[in-house]
């Protein structure tokens, strides 16, 4: 009778039609690997089942008497990825043979050129993009089985890639001609932006859960914005001027971004409700902060030790600010230099004297690359004026 294959391999329903030449009873052996842990003839012509299994205890070899007809076979396995084909019909006595094909694949985010996005000590490749980036995750089989020569093609591959909430929106596969690769651009909604009222909180992350089936064998790939991404994220849901690329983001324990995403200023207290670290500045180019307070000190420092005066020291009112807390102290410069982190506000502890304002004035005037202002509020005013309020530092 020859041989016969599942024909939705690697459906686990065969269907036998035995010849009306078969002679009854039909003994049925069937040839199995270990792991194929169990299975269930049912006779599709008349119900009758097939009787009592006669194997002498084989672990791998099951038999009946059958009867002629149609019959579908069940056959279930230990694990997935375990795929039985090639079925060898034999005459009265009919043997079918399971051939184990073990077959396994995992998913992996690869850029443009398709080369694997790997993780590294601090950045996990499922949690590193934005919404404008281009994600593309491949199919990559495990196993050496050759879907390709057995006219299994990667057409058979089922993506399916959702939002994990409805902020996350409805994403399209982008036609890129590979079969084995889905790209998709993220399609977030409801993204908070410079309408709003702004908040001291990071926004929730954007998440996509991408699934991939062939062969009945499903895997996923959890994508899932960090900090990082999240308040890169920011910027281009305010769609400000300059846009951070992941190296302009910096650790901050919360000295240049105070007050933000937490009231007092502990940036662990939240960690619960908000797990997506917040301790993270934004810098064009490079981060400052720290070279130029210090620099402004000493400058400072200096001023007040030749005019003979104490010094009382200096603090900062406002340094770096995000989109979203920017917004949320009411500033509707959403490109200016506190958001790209190039600039700080800096006040005088103690005596606030005319004299005390020039020399903190010009203190960072000195620092390469600084500009100094006073200012009373948001609007520049001569360092003599009695109200000055703090100087304003960019960079
Ligand atoms: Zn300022």
């Amino acid at each position: 009778m020859g041989r016969a294959t599942f024909d939705n391999f690697p459906d686990k329903f065969l269907s036998i039609e035995f010849p009306s030449v078969a002679q009854i009873p039909i003994f049925l052996e069937i040839d199995v690997y270990d792991d194929v842990q169990s299975f269930s003839l049912t006779n599709k012509s008349n119900n009758i089942g097939f009787g009592t299994d006669v194997s002498n205890n084989e672990k791998d070899i099951r038999e009946f008497i059958t009867e002629t007809g149609s019959y579908e076979i069940e056959i279930n396995t230990q694990s997935d990825g375990v795929l039985i084909k090639d079925i060898e019909i034999e005459d009265v006595r009919t043997t079918l043979i399971f051939n184990k094909i073990d077959f396994d694949f995992e998913l992996r985010r690869v850029d443009d050129e398709g080369n694997r996005i790997s993780n590294t000590a601090t950045e996990n490749l499922a949690e590193t993009f934005v919404s404008t980036d281009n994600i593309r995750i491949l199919f990559f089989q495990l196993e050496h089985y050759d879907l390709q020569n057995d006219g299994n093609t990667c057409g058979d591959i089922v993506w399916e890639v959702e939002g994990v909430t409805e902020d996350d929106g409805t994403v399209t596969e982008q036609n890129n001609g590979e079969e084995d690769v889905y790209e998709f651009i993220p399609n977030p909604i409801n993204r908070p932006n410079q309408t709003g009222n702004g908040s001291r909180q990071p926004n929730t992350p954007i998440e996509y859960t991408v699934n991939c089936t062939i062969l009945g064998l499903k895997r996923s790939f959890e994508l899932e914005q960090d900090g990082k991404s999240v308040l890169r994220q920011e910027y281009i849901d305010y769609g400000t001027n300059w846009q951070p690329t992941r190296s302009e983001i910096f650790a901050d324990d919360g000295d240049w971004n105070t007050g933000n995403y937490s009231n007092n200023g502990d940036f662990n207290v939240d960690a619960a409700n908000y797990p997506y670290d917040s301790g993270y500045i934004a810098a064009r180019g490079q981060n400052r902060f720290q070279e130029i307070w210090d620099q402004l000190l000493i400058n400072y420092g200096n001023f007040c030790e030749q005019a003979g005066i104490n010094n009382n020291g200096l603090t900062v009112n406002s340094s770096y600010r995000n989109p979203q807390r920017n917004n949320a102290v009411g500033s509707v410069l959403i490109n200016s230099n506190h958001t790209i982190g190039h600039a700080m506000d800096v006040s005088l502890v103690g005596q606030r004297t005319s004299q005390r304002w020039n020399f903190l004035h010009n203190a960072g005037e000195q620092i390469n690359g600084v500009n100094a202002i006073c200012e009373i509020g948001p609007t520049q005013v001569s360092c003599d004026n009695p109200n000055v309020s703090h100087v304003h530092l960019a960079w």
